[in-house]
């Protein structure tokens, strides 16, 4: 059994009137790759917007590498944390977002150098020479220099994961990252995915509607809708043999 790496205790999440998450319980292990699948509205994003701190939970508790989240412990009561208990934690996650929000005033260089400068406070040299080791893992090693607006959606996507991968996150998020692509730039970004998720250290929470990916990649698909866990389990029983209506209905579209 692998040691967890983040645990969702009963979270609830509201917007307003719109109870977007119902109480999900929901473990995921170090260096576990996790596909979350289902409908738009089903609340998959705002699972992962939480645990970059994004977005608060309403009810319950979130632990990320032993600690709690949005929470610390004040003897038996549990607090709200602090700022700095805040940033510690988001240091843990890293995100990749359906649109790339990349900085559009910075080189692809700086893009990746900004965050290990001023968060982890790494002298200019220490960060270029990781963030250059990033960029050539997801093949950008030549694209050092060139500003944003003149790469294709699918290098702007991998300078966006290069970004996130430099801080060395336990976590990785992918948001739907390959939902903006042109279709022939798909495979370029799931294939550096691949790549990362083959290294197999970092555990990775993949939101994603590309089924035959979740398949391939995920050790486990996490099957949400109307703010509930409805099914999970390997990729292979799924998509194999699908239990309840409401996964074998949300399938039928894939087919
Ligand atoms: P999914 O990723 O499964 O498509 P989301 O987590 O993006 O679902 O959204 C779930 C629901 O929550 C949607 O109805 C969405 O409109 C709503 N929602 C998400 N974020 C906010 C927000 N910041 N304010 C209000 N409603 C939101």
């Amino acid at each position: 059994m692998r040691e967890t790496i983040v645990k969702y205790n009963d979270v609830t999440k509201s917007f307003g009137e719109l109870e977007v998450l119902k109480g999900i319980n929901l473990e995921i292990g170090a260096g576990e790759k996790a596909a979350v699948i289902g409908p738009s509205g089903s609340g998959k994003t705002t699972l992962g917007r939480m645990l970059m701190t994004l977005e608060e939970p309403t009810a319950g508790t979130i632990e990320l590498d032993g600690e709690l989240l949005w929470h610390r412990r004040d003897g038996d009561r549990l607090v709200r944390a602090n700022e700095k208990h805040l940033h510690r934690m988001r240091n843990k996650v890293g995100m990749v977002f359906q649109h790339f929000n990349l900085f559009p005033h910075m080189t692809v260089l700086g893009n990746v150098t900004e965050a290990p400068r001023k968060v982890l406070k790494l002298s200019k040299a220490e960060a270029e020479e990781r963030a250059v080791a990033m960029l050539v893992k997801v093949g950008l090693g030549d694209k050092l220099d060139v500003y944003p607006a003149q790469l294709s959606g699918g290098q702007k996507q991998r300078v966006a994961i290069a970004r996130a991968l430099v801080m060395k996150p336990k976590v990785m998020v992918f948001d739907e990252v390959t939902s903006a692509l042109d279709p022939e730039l798909v495979g370029e970004v799931l294939e550096v995915i691949w790549e990362i998720a083959e290294e197999g250290e970092m555990a990775m929470l993949l939101i994603t509607h590309e089924m035959e990916f979740a398949r391939e990649i995920a050790d486990r698909v996490i099957f949400g809708a109307d703010g509930l866990i409805v099914e999970q389990g390997p990729p292979e029983q799924i998509f194999g043999s699908p239990e309840s209506e409401r996964l074998q209905q949300f399938l039928k579209r894939f087919r």
